[in-house]
């Protein structure tokens, strides 16, 4: 269809999300989908009966704007039981149309034009789109590579007065490095005294390998009482596509949440809610990812041994990096690229998560497949490279 108008882009820069473009390309090429990151394999049928369950017994008008109580309930339990508080179910949990919203949502809240938002690259990559779109600007600090640990000393050089929030992310996408209870002392020392809020993305809460424990800010006192906390049931139950998550933090904060997220979303899936409150009664449900996902990053590790690529470590997440420098020096994009085309495996470029492109030549792969899956793609890279 033709327009006669001259749009003046909001982004004229802004391209489609990688995510979007690697999985689009593994589609077109027949390529085994290491890229985005989501489940090849199914959650449990319980699940989905009870959705339907719900749907038949008439449960299919708007919830409460928050959420429905008894998924907010199962929330707050859940939360007490592994990391201590417990939120009011009234006015600090709210449930999100996925983590993405729940981001978008919290920025759009507290930040305003000009107001800096410090961001930790590599970063996810909706969170600068989120922090330019209400005007405020992202400021960078660098997990130091290769292990991608954060430079509080860093950290404190980039806080001025016009900080308005922190983003952070542990069990952290692209890398799988893990922010220590250490690391939680050391930001709260840095935000002491300021009104800086602190945006929490924990959605890969449960899975975190080798014994290692989640330092969910929610533990920390300190940081909890001026921090919004984001999870998804997305990677939690193997449901990307539902986009369910959810918010918890202080009232204050909650009530400046919400007055965003009722013209946002408004409110979720309802019978999708009343399932997963039903189904989180089984701790084990999501105490046992971790084990789940360790055995498939162990299984994937050990595949990929016999190919070229030189893995980084995997603390937490469903993701494994891969440095390339013995199959190529072409640039991570164009690797990736020629990995799904050339070779049959679709890849995430890391750079991806670099405001300035910065490329280290190291990839993404998604472990979250069933064994076929990961063994397909690991004959390919072994035969063929
Ligand atoms: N944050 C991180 C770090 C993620 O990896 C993802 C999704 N993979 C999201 C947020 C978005 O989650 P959702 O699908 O629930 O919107
Ligand atoms: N977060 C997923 C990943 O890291 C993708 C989510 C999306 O496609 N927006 O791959």
């Amino acid at each position: 269809m033709q327009t006669n108008l001259r749009l003046d882009s909001r982004f004229p820069q802004m391209g489609t999300t990688i995510f979007t473009v690697m999985s689009s390309l593994a589609a077109e090429c027949g390529a085994v989908n290491l890229s985005q990151g989501f489940p090849d394999f199914q959650a449990e049928p319980v699940l989905f009966d009870a959705v339907h369950r719900q749907m038949l017994a008439g449960r299919n008008q708007y919830p409460p704007m928050a959420g429905v109580p008894e998924l907010r309930q199962a929330i707050v339990d859940k939360v007490a039981t592994l990391y201590g508080p417990r939120f009011d179910a009234e006015s600090e949990v709210t449930v999100t149309a996925g983590a993405t919203q729940a981001i978008f949502t919290a920025v759009a809240a507290f930040v305003r034009p000009d107001d800096e938002v410090i961001v930790f690259e590599p970063v996810y990559d909706s969170y600068v789109p989120a922090i330019e779109t209400v005007g405020g600007r992202a400021v960078f600090a660098q997990l130091r590579f290769p292990d991608y640990t954060p430079d509080w000393a860093q950290v404190a050089s980039l806080i001025t007065p016009k900080t308005r929030m922190i983003m952070i992310n542990s069990p952290h996408n692209p890398t799988g490095s893990l922010l220590t209870r250490g690391d939680l002392d050391r930001l709260a020392e840095l935000v002491r005294g300021t009104d800086i809020v602190i945006l929490s993305d924990e959605v890969y809460e449960h899975i975190l390998f080798d014994g290692e424990p989640h330092a969910s800010l929610c533990g920390h006192p300190e940081l909890a009482a001026r921090s919004i906390v984001v999870s998804s049931f997305g990677k939690t139950y193997h449901i990307t596509g539902w986009k369910i998550g959810y918010v918890v933090g202080p009232a204050v904060l909650m009530a400046e949440f919400r007055k965003v997220h009722q013209f946002n979303v408004f409110t979720v899936h309802t019978p999708s809610q009343l399932a997963i409150a039903e189904y989180m009664q089984d701790a084990s449900r999501y105490l046992g990812l971790a084990a789940f996902y360790q055995e498939k990053r162990d299984f994937f590790r050990k595949l990929m041994a016999a190919t070229p690529f030189e893995l980084l470590p995997s603390h937490g997440t469903y993701f494994q990096l891969a440095r390339y420098d013995r199959i190529s020096d072409l640039p991570d994009r164009a690797f990736a690229e020629w990995l799904t085309r050339e070779i049959g495996v679709a890849v995430i470029p890391v750079s991806a998560f670099y405001a300035d492109g910065r490329d280290d030549r190291v990839v993404r792969f998604c472990f979250a497949k069933r064994e076929e899956t990961l063994r397909a793609a690991a004959d390919r890279l072994r035969k063929a490279l």
